[in-house]
């Protein structure tokens, strides 16, 4: 991708890219570029329950809905509390500790508790 857009106020293509930003010299208008999500990055994000409260290590919590652990037949059931989860990077960001075992979870099914 190395095609600079076009301008998105006024529409001119003699746009080009300064810095972090994008620069339209018809109109002057400038604009961020778009940051490709970084995956690498996932250690530092931020990490927030289904109430928007960002989470962080140690915090205790509750699952809100039924989970179904892929590849067995456990379900973890909703208002089930973890009460000391650990915050990891990807796609399933919440370690949590239970009876059942140890699942990897999104913590937009969590809440915390
Ligand atoms: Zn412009």
């Amino acid at each position: 991708m190395s095609a600079v857009p076009a301008c998105p106020q006024c529409a001119m293509e003699n746009t080009y890219p300064d810095g972090e930003q994008y620069i339209c010299p018809d109109c002057g208008h400038e604009w961020p570029m778009v940051a490709a999500a970084p995956a690498d990055d996932a250690d530092n994000a931020v990490v927030k329950d289904a109430n928007g409260n960002v989470l962080a290590d140690g915090d205790a919590v509750v699952l809100i809905k039924d989970l179904k652990v892929k590849g067995s037949s456990i379900t973890l059931k909703m208002g089930t509390k973890v009460k000391s989860i650990r915050l990891v990077g990807g796609d399933h960001e919440v370690d949590c500790k239970m009876d059942a075992g140890n699942f990897m979870l999104k913590a937009c099914y969590l809440r915390k508790a």
